[in-house]
């Protein structure tokens, strides 16, 4: 049975359909499985319990990350693969938001908590505050990058013309999260956070831009083949007020959505969208967010110069379009045990793989002809390296498969003859293609067209890294 727009509760939650039609989330049945996993979890509190994720033991077995036993849970040390990964994540992060225009910046992680305005905001998050008081007086660790650039836009002239301005930083971020909740690269209290802010002159633009912003977060997701399922957290007197706003963003995502209806006047939010993963088990993880903000530019004094001369308070979207980098590493892995799941090999997005091409010669006497190839390679920018080791031909392709390299080339006497490669593709289950070199060049490159680059962080030769690598 429906519910009718004026029985809303606040404090409840309520599933929205494109249709325009509310229902208890209790009373609401669909076949999505991964909607009702949402709603059982957001709104009936049914707590599920999931076997370990898979991608933990991918972020051991692959060298990516550990946990730091001489820190505090849930703080991670990267390892020069897992460095390299991040740093790509990192890029690939920054190239988005420049191209709608976000202005990087860089802010302290710090701030002062005898501060009215620091202290307010960091009220709210309570218990998960990260606390250091070196001397006197006590500071708060980031959650976000929100205090730097507020603090900073506070000190700068704004005028009308510079909004929508958008203010781009990837913050290291601090929250205690509860013990028992810390997992993996998707619960941790030390994480990255893509996290941009932008300055809109009313509520009118910022719907504008949050509108934009909600696209964009769902042709991020399609790019790498995943959707999200959302919860929609909404201030009783927005809803009201903007309903058809609200129905024009479900009708884009063209199936249900999770609404929680929350009381007028209690925060500085209007609305906040909860973008969620769904992992290989079927769990529902919270990445990209979303939220219309109308209460910190007066809280922290922002200003900017309106063109009838008057002095106004913007309002600020605040938004992370991959969620932590954390979990959009997380997402990638989760992908991979989906792939192994349904019986193919898991691997990494190739422009995300840290060696791309592995080229095993099947003897020292094919040393010189395979690091021939490695440097064409390397000048063509793809990562490359050379199993040298003195190790079974199959021992070597082994390896190479566990570290779920996308492309191996044996090289060998064939080879050398034939001036073609054989070339093992990690996405064809394994199948092995003859190419030439350019064939192959030109098929690494296609597969990351858009996607940033960076070189090798370790030795090009196996036989030279250190284990842990
Ligand atoms: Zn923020």
């Amino acid at each position: 049975m429906s519910v009718e727009f004026d029985e809303l509760v606040p404090g409840e939650f309520y599933v929205l359909t494109p249709e325009g039609k509310l229902y208890y989330p209790e009373e609401f049945k669909s076949d999505d499985k991964n909607l009702m996993n949402l709603i059982e979890k957001e709104a009936l509190g049914v707590k599920k319990s999931y076997p370990k994720s898979p991608h933990i033991d991918y972020m051991r077995r692959l060298h990516i990350a550990e946990t730091e036993p001489l820190s505090d849970a849930g703080h991670l040390t990267f390892l020069p693969k897992g460095t390299l990964i991040m740093d790509l994540l990192m890029d690939y992060a920054l190239d988005v938001v420049r191209r709608i225009g976000g202005l990087p910046v860089k802010t302290s992680i710090m701030y002062d908590l005898n501060i009215p305005a620091i202290s307010e905001h960091a009220k709210l998050f309570g218990q998960r505050m990260y606390k250091v008081k070196p001397v006197k007086r006590e500071f708060v660790l980031r959650y976000a990058a929100c205090f730097g650039q507020f603090a900073m836009l506070k000190r700068h002239y704004l005028s009308a013309k510079d909004l929508p301005l958008k203010l781009f930083e990837i913050a290291d971020s601090y929250r205690y999260e509860q013990r028992g909740e810390v997992s993996g690269l998707a619960r941790i209290r030390r994480f990255y956070m893509p996290d941009l802010h932008i300055l809109t002159k009313d509520l009118e633009e910022a719907k504008d831009e949050f509108f934009k912003i909600f696209k964009l977060i769902f042709d991020e997701a399609h790019k790498f083949g995943w959707t999200y399922y959302n919860l929609y957290n909404i201030v009783e007197d927005f809803l009201v007020d903007h309903f058809n706003y609200i129905l024009k963003l479900v009708k884009y995502e063209n199936k249900p959505v999770l609404i929680h209806v929350v009381e007028s006047g209690k925060y500085y939010w209007k609305i906040n969208i909860e973008f969620h993963y769904m992992d290989s088990q079927g769990r529902p993880l919270e990445t990209a967010t979303v939220q219309i903000d109308v209460g910190n530019s007066k809280r922290f004094d922002i200003k900017y110069h309106g063109e009838d001369g008057v002095v106004k308070y913007p309002v600020i979207l605040h938004t992370a379009i991959h969620g932590s980098l954390e979990r959009f590493l997380y997402e990638f892995l989760e992908e991979a045990a989906k792939m192994e799941r349904t019986g193919k090999k898991p691997m990494l997005p190739v422009w995300l793989s840290p060696t791309q091409v592995r080229i095993i010669p099947v003897s020292a006497n094919y040393l010189d002809y395979a690091y021939n190839i490695l440097m064409m390679l390397r000048d063509s920018n793809i990562r490359v390296d050379i199993d040298d080791r003195d190790l079974t031909l199959a021992k070597k392709i082994r390896n190479a498969e566990k570290e779920w390299i996308p492309y191996i080339v044996v090289v060998g006497e064939k080879e050398v003859k034939g001036n073609t490669l054989s070339v093992r593709v990690r996405s064809e289950g394994g199948r092995e293609r003859k190419m030439t070199l350019s064939e192959l060049i030109e098929h690494v490159k296609t597969e990351v067209k858009g996607f940033p680059f960076r070189g090798l962080y370790y030795s090009e030769f196996v036989s030279k890294r250190p284990e842990f690598v």
